[in-house]
Formats: C-alpha cells, structure tokens, sequence
C-alpha cells in the first residue's frame, strides 16, 4: 500500500551539555551526555531513517553472513551494561553491498556494515570492535543528545538529511543533496568527546563479551592505514579524539576479558565467501543506482524485496493518534508520521520512498479525511483516490457495515499488489463518519498469504478505537 505522508514538525531549542568522566584505576566511568528526547524519539527517528536506507542502498543478500553478522551483534547487545539498556531500542544489522571502507549506527538501533568494512578487517574481534564502537553510541544516545545542544533545527526533516552523509563523496546522488543542508551531520559526526566515549565503551563492551578489546585499536590502524590522504569515511565521521590508539590499549589494560571464545574459523569463511562474490558497488556506482531507481537491481527501487517481520503481538499498546483518537495495536508495531496519518507498523514493513511517500507491507494506517457526510459516497471516493496511487486495487466482493471504533462504519476488502515486494497483499480499508462530517479511514495491510493471521487484529484494532470529536 503506498501513501503520501506530510511530517509534522517539531523544533529544538538550545540546551547545555555537560559530560563527565571519572577516571580512575579501574574502567573509566562512562557518562551518558544530556539528552531532552525520550527514547521512543531516538527510536522513532532512526527507523525512519533505516526504512530509507535499506530501500536507497544495495544490502548484500546472504543468509550465512546476515547470520554471523547477527550473531557478533547479538552479543555485543547482550553484554551492555545494565545502566546503560534501553527497553525500546531495536538492535537490527544489515551489510550494505558497498567497496568504501564505513559502517553507521541510526539512533534507537539500526546499524548498517559497508561490505568494505568487514573486507577490510583481520579478524571477527576487529569487526566486533566497530560495532562495539557504534552500538556505544545508539546506547549512550549521542545521536539526540547532540541534536540537545544543536543549534534550532526541525527534527522531522533530519531523517530525509542523514542519508546524505551516511553516502558521502557522491555528489550526483539524488539523497547526496540532502547533505548541503548540513543537517545529517547532527547525527552522523560525532564530537570528539562522543568519539573518546565510545572508544572506551566500546572496548569495555568487547571485554564484557568476550573479545579482545584491544583489537579495536588495531582496527583503527588499519583503517588509518586504508583509502589514501583523506581515510575511509568512517574516520571522517568518527574522528580521532586523540591519542586514540593509545588510550584504546590503555583502558583494555583495565579490563578483563569475560569468557573468552576461541577462535572458530568463520571469519575466515566469511572472507573466502566475500571474495567468491560480485565485487561491491562504488559510491559512484550506487548513486547512479538511485538516479535510475535501480537499487536492489531492481526496476522500481523496492519492488521484489523480501520483507520478514514478526507476527503480530497478543500483547497491546495504546497510542494517542492526533487529539481524536486512541488506537491500540499490538506492541511490536511502531507509528511511523503524525498528524492526519499514521503508519502502526512491525520492523521492517515501513518504507521511505524518494518522492516524499511512503509504502508498508504490514500493519495499519489510521487517517482523516474531508467528508460530505454521506459515508457511502465518501468511502466510494476515498477508494478511487487510493486506486489512483495504487493501480492494481481491486475490491473484493462487496462493502459491509461494520463496527468502527464504537460506531457503524463501513469495511470493505481489496486485493493490491505490493509496490515493494511485488506480492498480492489484501487491504482491509474500514471508514466511519465523525461529528464534523470528515471521514475517518483504518486501513489493514498484509501479504495475501498472512491474511488469516492478520485479520482478527485488524477488526480488533478498528473495533477497539476511541473516537474523541464531542
Ligand atoms: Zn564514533
């Protein structure tokens, strides 16, 4: 189902930061910097920006690596320290088909690995330590503790800005442009006091999980070894702090290494699997991907994706929707936009496209529209303008009266096919007229093939709605 979603739009004042770090004989004592969002906002933020970059960057398709690769996060993840765990981070890890040596982390928990950066490491512990690295700071949440103490800027913009300088040196990239406003930097350059923090996290998280922190520095030899005058990008986005090397080895002197693992050989397998394929694209090739809309070697940018996501929770989780509404949806579903429309959606079924729209493949949209009064013609003309978006939308046998959030409304059932995976999907898209004659619209989204199991949760979700118009 694709829509075109407006954000609102939040502003940021200015506020102090103050960090502080106690030295002392044993680890060094980590300070989360000042930070004035909540952390669904980091959670929020960055999986609308992941939802853009797993549809405008090539991921390598490759069951065995995804699998390793999850298992290094996995436990890097379990080991962070109690203080520092935040219940509604989602850690997520996904290899970008990319040559430059780089690798990212989006507020909240998406972390992205250049196919580059695991190329060019030595060992599974080098490639634990960059993400140890960027895992410290989705945990110590510098991505919005930065935006904290940042000049005024709006919040629902960023995510459509970071994108530019996650590519980097691709000036002709239809994303790239975003980097000129200079608002992805916010988020993706850290300080230098950010970058020493999650240097020394960093290698007290590979203790805790039972790799050698010191591997981490070793890491960052090479890279400042890699990629001619300027280094790879990671170094640009991640800059020394000073003495990085040093104080790197100097902290893993404090720490102890909790069950250490042997050596398994698989690093060594992913390397030789790495090599056995395509060579990576280029930054350049990439952004002339998106200005043909071939990402994912595919004509349409998402069309043909496979998208896994969990099933609908049991457990529920109610959401103010505008100042009109209270839905409740299973709790492994996120909102995604605000005001008029809201995407509720699991992991991974939300995505970002380039012409300022959206697409989800599961889950439900709330929204308001103008109305006439008249429910049956309104719903008529809300479905021509949803065919008009969606070509392939066809009703399936005919409309019903149904309970919607306490009132008679009406439901019908359509059958789509997904813009993004090129599947059939069935809609279920229920109206209900409000006091001021607008018309409220529920619109339940998933693959033809899940339909029975979504179906008792779209009607409890939409009979289960509080209208508020009095
Ligand atoms: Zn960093």
């Amino acid at each position: 189902m694709t829509r075109i979603h407006r954000h609102a739009r939040r502003t940021l004042t200015v506020l102090m930061v103050s960090t502080a770090m106690v030295v002392a004989s044993a680890q060094t004592r980590i300070v989360p910097p000042k930070n004035k969002y909540a952390p669904a906002d980091d959670v929020k933020l960055g999986q609308e920006a992941a939802a853009q970059v797993r549809q405008q960057l090539p991921l390598v398709d490759d069951r065995q690596l995804d699998d390793w690769v999850e298992r290094v996060g996995r436990r890097l993840v379990d080991a962070i320290p109690s203080q520092f765990q935040q219940p509604a981070f989602r850690y997520t890890f996904d290899e970008v088909n990319q040559k430059e040596i780089n690798a990212f982390a989006l507020p909240g928990g998406p972390m992205f690995l250049n196919r580059g950066m695991i190329e060019a490491a030595h060992s599974e512990g080098e490639v634990a330590g960059v993400m140890a690295h960027e895992l410290s700071h989705v945990f110590l949440r510098h991505g919005t503790a930065q935006a904290t103490k940042g000049e005024r800027f709006q919040i629902g913009a960023v995510a459509g800005q970071v994108l530019g300088a996650i590519i980097g040196g691709t000036a002709g990239s239809v994303i790239a442009q975003g980097s000129q406003f200079g608002l992805g930097a916010y988020f993706m350059k850290f300080s230098r006091e950010y970058e020493r923090q999650a240097d020394l996290m960093g290698a007290q998280l590979l203790a805790r999980a039972g790799y050698d922190p010191r591997e981490m520095a070793t890491l960052f030899k090479t890279l400042e070894a890699e990629g001619g005058n300027s280094g790879p990008e990671w170094l640009s986005d991640h800059p020394n702090p000073g003495n990085r090397y040093d104080a790197i080895i100097r902290e893993a002197q404090t720490l102890t290494i909790a069950n250490r693992q042997p050596a398994t050989g698989e690093f060594q397998s992913m390397q030789s699997r790495l090599k056995g394929m395509k060579p990576a694209y280029t930054a350049e090739q990439i952004a002339q991907m998106q200005k043909s809309g071939r990402v994912q070697d595919s004509p349409t940018g998402t069309s043909g994706r496979t998208v896994q996501v969990s099933a609908p929770s049991t457990q529920y989780r109610t959401y103010q929707a505008g100042n009109l509404l209270r839905v409740s949806v299973p709790s492994n579903w996120q909102p995604y936009g605000s005001g008029n429309t809201v995407t509720y959606a699991p992991e991974g079924a939300y995505f970002q496209q380039q012409n300022g729209g959206s697409a989800f493949t599961h889950g439900m949209e709330v929204g308001v529209t103008q109305g006439t009064g008249d429910l049956a013609r309104d719903t008529q003309q809300l479905l021509r303008s949803f065919a008009q978006s969606n070509p392939q939308l066809r009703q399936q046998g005919s409309a019903r009266r149904e309970n919607v959030g306490g009132r008679q409304g009406i439901t019908a059932v359509l059958t789509n096919v997904s813009e993004v995976t090129g599947q059939p999907e069935q809609i279920e898209l229920s109206t209900a007229q409000l006091r001021d004659n607008s018309l409220l619209y529920v619109i339940g989204v998933a693959p033809r093939t899940d339909a029975d199991v979504y179906q008792g949760t779209f009607r409890r979700v939409r009979q289960g709605m509080q209208i508020n118009d009095r």
